[in-house]
C-alpha cells in the first residue's frame, strides 16, 4: 500500500535560520516555499534523492506547528508515506483499526493530498500519508 518515503516533516522555530544547516551545511537545493493557510505554516521544500525534507514554520501563535513546538521543541514531526490511492489507504488504515485524525483527504503542501493517522494507533509517530497525482 505504501511505495515510499514521500517527506520528513520538521518543526522549526525560524525558516530562514534552520535553512542555513539544510542549505549551507548539508549542501541541499531549496526547491520552493509555500504557506499553506489551513494548516497556518510555511512550509520549505528540500529534496533529496527520491524523497525530501519539509521544514515547517508556524505563521500563527495557535497553528498546530506552534503548539507542537511549545510542547515538544523543535524536531522532527511527522513522517509521510506516499500512497497510490488515498481513499483506498484511509479505508485500509479504518478497517485495520488505525485511529485516524483525517477519516477524509485533506490538501498538503505541494499539491499533495493528504490524511494523519492519530499518533495513538502508531506509537507515537505522526504518519502523514500522501498521495501525488
Ligand atoms: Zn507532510
Amino acid at each position: 500500500m505504501v511505495t515510499k518515503i514521500d517527506h520528513i516533516g520538521v518543526a522549526v522555530k525560524n525558516l530562514e535560520e534552520s535553512l542555513k544547516f539544510y542549505r549551507e551545511t548539508l549542501g541541499l537545493d531549496l526547491q520552493g516555499v509555500e504557506i499553506v493557510e489551513e494548516q497556518k505554516v510555511k512550509v520549505a521544500f528540500l529534496p533529496i534523492g527520491d524523497t525530501e525534507i519539509e521544514l515547517l514554520e508556524s505563521t500563527d501563535p495557535d497553528g498546530p506547528i506552534a503548539k507542537y513546538i511549545d510542547k515538544k521543541g523543535e524536531g522532527v514531526q511527522h513522517i509521510a508515506y506516499r500512497v497510490d490511492d488515498i481513499e483506498m489507504a484511509i479505508a485500509d488504515m479504518l478497517s485495520k483499526g488505525v485511529k485516524m485524525i483525517d477519516e477524509k483527504p485533506r490538501y498538503g503542501a505541494g499539491g499533495a493530498k493528504i490524511a494523519f493517522c492519530h499518533p495513538k494507533s502508531t506509537n507515537g509517530v505522526l504518519v502523514e500519508l500522501c498521495q501525488r497525482d
